[in-house]
């Protein structure tokens, strides 16, 4: 019963009494059960006087009895001022007996009878001139005395009809003191009622905004929700929301949480202890409120409106709504983010395969260059490798007309960097103050730069940048990606180099650095499918045992090493020059006929001759091929150019003889 009286439903009841279009009807059983009870007395007095005042109106101010009249609390205060004369209130302005000494309303309530005191009885001198009658007015059914009605009267003019009379109008002042409690227990129950309605629509739109946030998988949309539902809601609150994540949103509300700005002092600390957090200033209520996960807090949502909109259940309301959106934004990140993973995985899955399937330097780099700029939706990529030899990197793939070729000094721009650090970068705009210089960057006039090193065994053998025009572009998500990415591009790089490595022994001679025998042939073999001609030289070093057996094994080999050097320097690349067996080189000259290659091997037989040291001799067989020969092989090609050597050793050494064309 006692909270029942406070202060929020007091003030609805008023208005509901205040209200003259209220049913008078008859009031049901239960409600005049209803009752009064010792703890609600500190809290009637209001209660009291509207009794008292509505009987004063519908007795016509009593006027039976020829004194003034007022209505006492039990507490002995006056609970009827305001409504009696200026000159009657001071008689009545305090009855309490420990104040004034005994009259007839503390009797009354002492013995709880009528009272009748005579004026000589009274011990205060003012009220020596009046008898003073009270009667007490007990609750409906428990019976206690609440209030007490006293009246004065002129000095010897009290009868007993009078008490009789104070009686009659006792009874008529507590069924109107019951009427107006009956009215504010229906006031009370239908206020409880609209809060309690209140609450529920609440709890619908919550549970409704629940529903909706759950259904959303995809980030966007939880934060539209979240947004949309509060601005259904509160249409006067302005509301933003801060996310702490690398995350741009196309919604103008979702703001980063920028823990330097001065005016985000609550967002931080809301953030920060995950708890909701409010200040009220300038006659504005701001409410921040953390949305938090099982995993972190995410960001904060901050709403501003003006003060007193907001009551307890609306701040206890918007921090489930905020928790809610907290679970729901987890949720769809955490879903993102597996589909993200699980579309990295299949990226570097295929990415890997695909890089693998190529043992192809440039198809491999021309590949990932490709693969680089779709992923990041980047606009420049470059691939550079490192050579160690010159200590410097090398564009092997780039977009970028101008870079193709380029070599830089392992100290230069963002790959002198790396070098250094062996660490990727991500840089946001390169036109705020970036200390290093890029030719990449300036020449495709780029703002965002992502790259990273291509690692070996902890050795850097590359580069991979990958930039774009517009500032702000890549993410930390995208640097974590090209991490991994360039894991495997490095290694899909170096497998490619060594394949190449490999291969470029297998067809090449140790000692002389020219082509093996197999390659020659080979190649030959394929040409004569192509071409329409082709001629051979056999060069064959004279008397070279005699130089092993003069000088050694060693002089011997470092001859064959300058015959070698004159037959690579004294033709063009489209010729092919061989090792075909232990002092004898092989030329093969393709699309060139008879006079030219003996012109060929004339200007080596006498290079030879000439810059050779301890000096030796060669002798040549020079055999041709044209597509209008009845057979075509490289072995009928070597048998003629060896026929023809041999004639050469025959007519002296240090010779050419061309073979028979046919
Ligand atoms: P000619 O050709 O003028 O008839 O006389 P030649 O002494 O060159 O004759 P031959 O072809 O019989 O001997 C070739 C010698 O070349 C045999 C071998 O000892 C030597 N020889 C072959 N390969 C190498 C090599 O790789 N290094 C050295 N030092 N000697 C080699
Ligand atoms: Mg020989
Ligand atoms: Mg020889």
């Amino acid at each position: 019963m006692v909270q029942k009286w406070k202060p929020l439903q007091w003030q609805e009841a008023q208005e509901y009494n205040d209200n003259p279009s209220r049913p008078r009807q008859q009031l049901p059983q239960w409600l005049q059960k209803q009752e009064l009870t010792e703890a609600d007395l500190p809290y009637i007095h209001e209660l009291l006087a509207t009794g008292f005042a509505e009987w004063l109106e519908e007795a016509d101010g009593f006027p039976w009895l020829g004194g003034p009249l007022a209505l006492l609390h039990s507490d002995g205060s006056n609970v009827s001022a305001g409504t009696l004369a200026e000159d009657d209130e001071s008689e009545f302005a305090s009855w309490r007996e420990e104040d004034i000494g005994p009259t007839a309303a503390s009797r009354a309530l002492h013995t709880c009878r009528p009272t009748l005191m005579r004026a000589e009885e009274h011990r205060l001198a003012r009220l020596k001139s009046f008898d003073t009658l009270a009667v007490p007015i007990f609750t409906r059914t428990t019976g206690f005395p609440c209030a007490v009605v006293v009246c004065l009267l002129a000095a010897g003019t009290a009868q007993a009809g009078d008490l009789k009379l104070l009686q009659a109008a006792a009874l008529h002042i507590r069924s109107c003191i019951y009427r107006g409690f009956e009215n504010l227990f229906v006031g009370g129950l239908l206020m409880e009622r609209k809060l309690s309605k209140k609450e529920e629509a609440r709890r619908n739109i919550l549970f409704d905004v629940m529903r909706r946030l759950n259904d959303h998988i995809d980030v966007e949309n939880v934060l539209a929700e979240v947004l949309d539902s509060l601005e259904q809601l509160y249409p006067i609150c302005k509301a933003d929301l801060f996310l702490s994540q690398d995350y741009s949103s196309p919604n103008e509300k979702v703001k980063p949480l920028a823990f330097h700005l001065s005016d985000m002092d609550l967002c931080k600390a809301a953030f920060l202890d995950g708890r909701m957090r409010e200040e009220l200033s300038d006659g504005r209520h701001r409410l921040a409120l953390p949305l938090s996960g099982k995993q972190g807090v995410y960001g904060v949502l901050r709403l501003d409106m003006p003060e007193s909109q907001f009551d307890e259940a609306d701040t206890s309301f918007l921090t489930m709504l905020a928790g809610a959106a907290g679970a729901a934004f987890e949720k769809a990140k955490l879903h993102e983010q597996a589909n993200v993973l699980v579309g990295e995985l299949r990226l570097i899955n295929e990415l890997t395969q695909r890089l693998n399937s190529s043992l192809k330097l440039s198809e491999t780099m021309q590949f990932a260059s490709a693969e680089l700029l779709g992923i990041f939706k980047s606009d420049f990529c470059c691939i550079l490798q490192y050579d160690i030899v010159t200590q410097q990197f090398i564009v092997m793939s780039a977009n970028v007309a101008e870079m193709i070729g380029e070599t830089y000094s392992k100290s230069y721009g963002f790959c002198g960097v790396m070098w250094s650090t062996k660490e990727p970068i991500i840089l946001s705009d390169y036109c705020s103050a970036t200390p290093v210089t890029s030719k990449l960057m300036d020449v495709t006039t780029s703002r965002s730069l992502l790259a990273s090193p291509l690692l070996l065994n902890g050795q850097v053998i590359g580069a991979v940048m990958i930039t774009k025009r517009e500032a702000n572009h890549f993410s930390y998500d995208n640097y974590k990606l090209l991490q991994v990415l360039s894991a495997h591009l490095g290694l899909a790089i170096s497998n490619a180099t060594l394949h190449a490595e490999v291969r470029r022994m297998v067809i090449t001679d140790n000692l002389t650095g020219l082509f093996a025998r197999h390659y020659l042939n080979e190649r030959i073999g394929r040409k004569q499918m192509r071409d329409s001609s082709g001629s051979l030289i056999l060069v064959d070093i004279d008397h070279f045992k005699k130089i092993n057996d003069t000088f050694g094994h060693q002089v011997g080999d470092d001859i064959l090493i300058q015959v070698s050097d004159i037959v690579k320097s004294s033709i063009r690349d489209s010729d092919i020059a061989a090792r075909w067996g232990g002092e004898e080189l092989a030329i093969y000259l393709p699309l060139i006929d008879l006079e030219q290659t003996e012109r060929v091997a004339e200007r080596i037989r006498q290079r030879v001759e000439a810059e050779t040291s301890p000096q030796v001799t060669v002798s040549c067989g020079i055999s041709e091929w044209s597509m209008t020969d009845d057979k075509i092989s490289v072995e009928t090609l070597f048998y003629k150019a060896d026929m023809a050597l041999y004639e050469a050793k025959h007519h002296g050494r240090n010779c050419i003889v061309v073979g028979e064309r046919h």
